[in-house]
């Protein structure tokens, strides 16, 4: 198995929005796992003729602010167990909160290939609020709005390179 991209992230940073998009152009067969879960949701897109499958670690929870730090910490280990390369979504616009921490301390002890995706920085005037982020250690942020589609194909450039 290979070509699997997680999304991983606290609620309402746009985790769904980019999986929309990343799965947009291909007529994505959207399933829940075996109906038993509804806490992921598997589609598929493609890139430049390269066929991947997407992984929304988030699922059907829905913007909930209460969810619990365990959740989230079962999806990031879901992601890093079943993906290829991790999309570590953050919001440009609230900056880094504690869940974030939380998910990058996580991603840090793993292995997987994973790539922090400054999400919402939707004009020029929000592109230097996303440099926060490198403080992770995680490596290169790459800007995203999801909303837009601006930053998708660089994103996905870098995503390839990691099947
Ligand atoms: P999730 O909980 O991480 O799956 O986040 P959603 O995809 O459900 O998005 C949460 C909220 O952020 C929704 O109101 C979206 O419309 C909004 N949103 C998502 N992406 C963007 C973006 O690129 N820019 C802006 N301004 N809003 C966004
Ligand atoms: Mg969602």
């Amino acid at each position: 198995m290979g070509n699997i991209i997680a999304i991983v992230g606290r609620p309402n940073v746009g985790k769904s929005t980019l999986f929309n998009r990343l799965t947009e152009s291909s007529h994505a067969i959207v399933k829940e796992v075996s109906g038993v879960t509804r806490d992921r949701i598997y589609g598929r897109g493609e890139w430049n003729g390269i066929p991947f499958s997407v992984i929304d670690t988030g699922g059907y929870v829905k913007g909930s602010e209460d969810i619990f730090e365990g959740e989230i910490r079962k999806q990031v280990e879901i992601a890093i167990e079943e993906a290829n390369v991790i999309l570590f979504v953050v919001d440009a616009t609230t900056g880094i909160v504690d869940l974030d921490e939380t998910v990058a301390g996580i991603l840090r002890k793993s292995k997987k290939k994973v790539l922090v995706i400054a999400n919402k920085v939707d004009n020029n005037d929000r592109v230097g609020m996303s440099a926060e982020f490198w403080s992770f250690g995680l490596g290169e942020v790459f800007d995203l709005s999801a909303a837009n589609g601006s930053g998708t194909g660089e994103i996905l450039d870098e995503v390839v390179q990691y099947f």
